[in-house]
């Protein structure tokens, strides 16, 4: 079934929800508040669809965190279609716009590959890079409990040597979550850390090495030569890991995230993006903006901070979690109802 006819049933209450869908709903609920909020009041203020209310579509596009070239985009294709068929009424509009957004986020997202790489033999390792504060170390706390439960055999790094209470804090979790981690004292080398972590995953036959890394350095060159230094080393000991690069953004900071996420992938070749904290922020329209501009999948969700509140990213779920309830009349259902596999 096409994602806008299932906004749609859930409008009309014709679906029933997964416990899967309601935990992306719970989170989503601020970042659908205030995006439905911002739509219906735009909806509100405009009797026409005039030039006015493209702007306006796009400040309020721009503000939920979508990004600009999406804005942008989306306007532009709308204007198209408003000459097109000539509308004039701003809620045959409201329909079309998430039929948009759904649209752009599919396409962008064809043949994407979200789910986490793993070794072909021997451990898989997966580093994990990204600022101070973003939730590094809880999500491999989270990840760390979940190839647990699975059964699998799990090793952390404490590769956050730098900053005071960052080992201890991932000491903790393995506790936690009942995992081993190997750990050096505070700021020593994260290099021969991580080099006796690699060493001891494949010597021990461990199936999974996460490693955390500092955020920060004394600036953003040493940090990312680090960062260089530790791929090196892993890779000298199995060649073909680090199987994944998890750049973690924390999607309370909006804007912010995505600068940072152009900053590493410019000098790290991140392979995927974690994205923290939805569940307490009203802007998880950062989520499209970076599939859409940085052309990285998402590939885990945070949505708490507790051991079970991390998610596969599951786009389509994920995007009728922020429209859900938003379509109010239909006048573009015929559409709508084509373009349905
Ligand atoms: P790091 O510096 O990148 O390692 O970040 P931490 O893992 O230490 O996390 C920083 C703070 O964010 C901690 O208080 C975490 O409990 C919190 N945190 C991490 N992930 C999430 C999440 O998905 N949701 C919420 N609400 N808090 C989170
Ligand atoms: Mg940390």
């Amino acid at each position: 079934m096409g994602i806008f006819s299932r906004i749609k049933q859930a409008f009309t209450g014709e679906e029933p929800e997964s416990s899967e869908q309601e935990k992306y709903d719970k989170g989503l609920e601020k970042s659908r508040k205030t995006f439905g909020q911002r739509l219906n009041s735009l909806f509100a203020n405009f009797r026409t669809v005039d030039e006015d209310f493209f702007e306006e579509l796009e400040e309020t596009l721009i503000e939920a965190d979508v990004g600009f070239e999406t804005a942008m985009t989306i306007s532009r294709e709308l204007q198209e279609e408003v000459k097109l068929r000539n509308v004039s009424d701003p809620d045959a509009v409201s329909a079309a716009i998430i039929e948009k957004l759904v649209d752009l986020y599919e396409s962008e997202g064809e043949n994407e590959d979200n789910s986490i790489a793993q070794a072909e033999s021997g451990p898989t390792v997966i580093l994990f890079v990204g600022v101070n504060g973003v939730g590094k170390t809880t999500t491999i706390g989270k990840l760390a409990h979940r190839y647990h439960e699975e059964g699998k055999k799990v090793l952390l790094a404490a590769g956050d040597t730098f900053r005071a209470g960052a080992i201890e804090q991932l000491a903790e979790w393995g506790r936690r979550v009942d995992v081993e981690v190997v750990r050096g004292p505070e700021k020593s080398d994260p290099a021969s850390v991580i080099f006796d972590a690699v060493k001891r995953a494949k010597e021990e036959d461990y199936d999974v090495l996460l490693v955390d890394t500092a955020g920060r350095l004394q600036n953003k060159v040493n940090l990312m030569s680090e960062l260089d230094k530790i791929k090196r080393i892993i890779s000298r000991e199995i060649p073909d890991a680090p199987h994944e690069v998890l750049l973690v953004l924390d999607a309370t900071t909006g804007q912010n995230a995505l600068i940072q996420a152009k900053q590493f992938k410019e000098t790290t070749d991140v392979s995927g993006i974690v994205l923290t904290k939805l569940d307490g922020t009203a802007r998880g329209g950062i989520v499209l903006a970076i599939r859409n501009e940085m052309h990285l999948p998402v590939k885990l969700a945070g949505l708490g901070e507790q051991m079970d509140d991390l998610r596969d990213f599951n786009a389509e779920d994920f995007v009728y979690g922020l429209f859900k309830g938003l379509v109010r009349e239909q006048p573009a259902k015929e559409e709508a109802e084509t373009t349905e596999e």
